[in-house]
């Protein structure tokens, strides 16, 4: 299997002539599209002291995430892979940044951004906007805002892995559709920061 990061119709094709799948390299909840920050800023991921991802994102200028509960998002999304699957030559989506951004970086990297991750700080800790909040609420009847620790809480994580989760299961479901194969990737940016080959990460 083969992976692409950019809709090349001819390495597609090379690549299937070679006998290998080819999918189409997909950011997730990571989307750093200009015309949606401008034209959708409401679908961007808030953290605990209320900053967007659309205005401020943190570490890196590109971190841009989306918050999964957003209707805006699940829609957006699932055009974007549909149009996708819909070529002949895309055998399936590789789903990248299928996550939050970290709330805590790997300790090798703390002194790259002069922080001190010991304990996971508000202003990495997403998704706490109004449709988040409301959701969980409704659920579990509290405020995660309020919560004195919502780091040591269970349900306020879980509440926001199914919502990634639920993300996951429509864009596996529009690939499906085509007869098309989901894959999955996780930690890809950590391992780049790592590397130390993003010229942006100061
Ligand atoms: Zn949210």
């Amino acid at each position: 299997m083969v992976y692409f990061e950019e809709d090349s119709e001819r390495h597609f094709r090379a690549a299937k002539a070679a006998g290998m799948e080819a999918h189409r390299w997909f950011w997730t909840m990571n989307r750093n599209e200009k015309e949606l920050r401008e034209k959708h800023p409401e679908l961007f991921s808030v953290n605990r002291k209320g900053e967007s991802c659309a205005d401020k994102p943190p570490y890196v200028g590109y971190y841009r995430f989306l918050c999964p509960n957003q209707p805006g998002t699940l829609q957006y999304l699932k055009s974007k892979a549909e149009e996708q699957v819909a070529k002949d030559y895309v055998d399936g989506l590789h789903l990248d940044y299928v996550r939050f951004v970290d709330v805590i970086l790997p300790v090798n990297l703390w002194s790259n951004y002069k922080i001190d991750q010991s304990r996971e700080l508000p202003e990495y800790d997403f998704c706490y906007c109004k449709t988040c909040r409301d959701k969980y609420a409704a659920k579990y009847g509290k405020d995660p805002l309020e919560m004195e620790h919502p780091d040591q809480s269970p349900s306020w994580r879980k509440f926001r892995y199914d919502s990634i989760t639920n993300i996951v299961r429509n864009l596996s479901d529009v690939a499906h559709a085509k007869k098309k194969n989901p894959s999955l990737r996780r930690y890809f940016l950590r391992r780049k920061l790592q590397s130390g080959s993003s010229g942006k990460t100061g």
